[in-house]
């Protein structure tokens, strides 16, 4: 093998390990903004919910019904926050305590946050 023919396909190597680095930060990227999507939505609810409350103080209104929806809600979008959490940790090798909910590294065997047993 010439040294030009060495050098095309070491460039080729390299190229593709590029590729794969920027479509692995593309992935996480696009896992982060669906979180803090959630967490913007869930954060919306939070603020609903407050609002409700207020309004049920002040003006004697029965705001019951309205409260229970925004629970029921808020329920459904912590599990997918979960969800996409865990999803997002796993592009990086980490996944979530079960315990504190923290990212922690797959190999740990406990959670260097809690001390919880990690299988
Ligand atoms: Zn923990």
């Amino acid at each position: 093998m010439d040294i030009l023919e060495q050098l095309s396909q070491e460039a080729q190597k390299a190229g593709s390990f590029i590729a794969e680095k920027a479509t692995a930060v593309k992935d996480y990227t696009v896992a982060t903004w669906n979180t803090a999507e959630l967490r913007n939505k869930i954060n919306q609810l939070y603020r609903s919910i407050g609002e409700a409350v207020y309004k049920a103080h002040t003006t004697e209104t029965d705001t019951a019904e309205e409260i229970e929806a925004y629970l029921t809600e808020l329920a459904a979008l912590h599990e997918a926050l979960r969800d996409k959490e865990e999803a997002r940790q796993a592009l990086r090798n980490r996944k979530l305590c079960p315990g504190c909910g923290k990212p922690v590294a797959k190999e740990n065997a406990f959670c260097p946050h809690c001390g919880t047993q990690i299988q």
